[in-house]
């Protein structure tokens, strides 16, 4: 937008004005965002959260994500006020995070959870896309953004409870050319973890396609 030109950047987290060679975020904010380490601990909250319900292999997190938190400015600029750049780069440091863990390194491809065109179309992007991209460049793996839609289009779940969530996901999305996953192993790609729902709906459905494996990584993870 023209005035994010005009106007002085922001540090997101902290309001302050950003100064000549602070990017998206101001060197203290950036020092000190609350990693999960999720991609050096087997078991971590974030697989807790998809144990029992469906099958995969891994599952991490970059940063917790607080409602009391500044840290959840991030994502709310990010999905909210257009900015794709800050987003870029919190999923190339998850991608480095990743990476140097060496637990995903047989990932085979990378999706991101797909939104209904609808929602895409009026907020110009999808953030997860955006994610999965630069974890994509990161991992050198190819990005497949055409082979999981979103069939329905589903109101946002902010409000919602655990229960509601799965019933208002289930079966929201569908696999198109399934041959283009056989027997891959898929890092499915979120910017928000909060009951696992999407992330697990989704699951179900490349799961259903012979020899698929499934990992999670998303940007924050709500507490
Ligand atoms: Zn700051």
């Amino acid at each position: 937008m023209l005035l994010d030109l005009l106007l002085p950047r922001i540090c997101p987290v902290c309001g302050r004005i950003l100064l000549r060679g602070e990017r998206y975020l101001c060197l203290q904010c950036l020092s000190e965002i609350p990693l999960t380490y999720f991609w050096t601990w087997p078991g971590n909250p974030a697989e807790e959260r998809f144990s029992g319900r469906v099958d995969f292999v891994h599952a991490s997190s970059l940063f917790y994500y607080r409602d009391e938190s500044p840290y959840k400015n991030m994502i709310h600029y990010f999905k909210y006020k257009g900015r794709k750049k800050l987003g870029a780069y919190l999923g190339e440091l998850l991608g480095e995070k990743l990476l140097q863990s060496g637990n995903y390194v047989d990932i085979d491809m990378i999706v991101p959870v797909p939104l209904h065109p609808l929602k895409r179309w009026k907020r110009g992007y999808n953030q997860s896309l955006i994610v999965a991209t630069e974890i994509g460049k990161v991992l050198r793996k190819e990005v497949c953004s055409s082979v999981l839609i979103r069939k329905r289009y589903t109101r946002t779940q902010t409000k919602k409870d655990v229960m509601q969530r799965e019933i208002n996901v289930s079966g929201a999305f569908r696999i198109r050319s399934a041959y283009m996953l056989k027997g891959r192993h898929v890092l499915l790609v979120d910017d928000v973890l909060t009951t696992g729902a999407t992330l697990g709906a989704c699951a179900l459905e490349i799961l259903k396609i012979e020899g698929c494996r499934v990992s999670f990584a998303t940007l924050a993870f709500a507490e």
